[in-house]
C-alpha cells in the first residue's frame, strides 16, 4: 500500500520509515515534488495534524497521513504544545527553544511533561485520527545528542535517561509519534 507522509521533517520520515511494517510503501513530498510550506496554521494539535492532511489530498488526491508533536509541560500550563516548533520565536531553533523551556521551569517542583502526537490519516475518502501520548519529566540540563527537537531534555517515566540519549531504535519502542502510529499500523492491518 502506497502512503504519503506529509512532512519535510527528514528525521521524523527516517523515525516512521523504520516503524512500518513490509508491504508499506511510504512515499514523502520529494516524491510529489512539493517544495512549499504546507500551511500549519490551527491553534491545536489535532487541527494541525488533519489541516496538513488536508491539504496533500485537496492539491494532489493521493493517501497520505501527516502528523503533528507537542511536547505539554504541567507548570507551563502545558505549553510549549502547539507551539512547540516556534516556542522561542519563529526561526524554529531547537536550543533556543529548549532553553526557554529550562528557564520557565528554573523555579518549578513540579517538571511532569508529556509529548503527543496526532496522527490524521486520510484514506480512501474517509479521515482517521490516532493518538500517542508519553509522560515523563524535563531534566534540569541537557543530556545526550541523538534525535532532535527537545530530546535532551525530555526523559520518559522510568528510562532513565532522556531521548538524546537513546538509539532510533530505542526511542521508538516508547515514543508518542510510535504509539500513534502503532495505533495507525492496527487499523491498516484490520481493513488490508
Ligand atoms: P511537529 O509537529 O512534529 O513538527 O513537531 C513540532 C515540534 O515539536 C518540533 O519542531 C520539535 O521541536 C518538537 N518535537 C516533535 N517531535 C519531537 C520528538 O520526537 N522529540 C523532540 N522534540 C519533538
Amino acid at each position: 500500500m502506497k502512503l504519503l507522509f506529509a512532512s519535510a521533517n527528514v528525521n521524523k520520515a527516517n523515525e516512521i520509515q523504520s516503524m512500518l511494517p513490509d508491504g508499506f510503501d511510504m512515499l514523502t513530498l520529494s516524491d510529489i515534488s512539493l517544495s512549499e510550506d504546507i500551511p500549519e496554521t490551527s491553534p491545536t494539535i489535532e487541527g494541525n495534524a488533519i489541516q496538513k492532511a488536508n491539504y496533500i489530498t485537496e492539491h494532489f488526491d493521493i493517501d497520505c497521513f501527516a502528523d503533528d508533536t507537542g511536547l505539554e509541560v504541567t507548570a507551563l500550563n502545558m505549553e510549549p504544545g502547539v507551539l512547540s516548533a516556534r516556542y522561542a520565536g519563529p526561526e524554529r531553533n531547537d536550543q533556543k527553544n529548549i532553553n526557554r523551556v529550562l528557564e520557565g521551569l528554573e523555579n518549578a517542583s513540579d517538571r511532569s511533561a508529556q509529548f503527543k502526537t496526532i496522527i490524521a490519516l486520510n484514506l480512501s475518502g474517509k479521515q482517521h485520527l490516532f493518538e500517542g501520548i508519553v509522560t515523563g519529566n524535563i531534566r534540569r540540563e541537557m543530556t545526550g545528542t541523538n534525535g532532535f527537537g527537545y530530546d535532551p531534555i525530555f526523559e520518559p517515566e522510568n528510562c532513565g535517561k532522556t531521548f538524546a540519549e537513546m538509539s532510533m531504535d530505542e526511542k521508538n519502542r516508547y515514543s508518542h509519534r510510535a504509539r500513534a502510529l502503532a495505533k495507525m499500523m492496527d487499523f491498516l492491518k484490520t481493513i488490508s
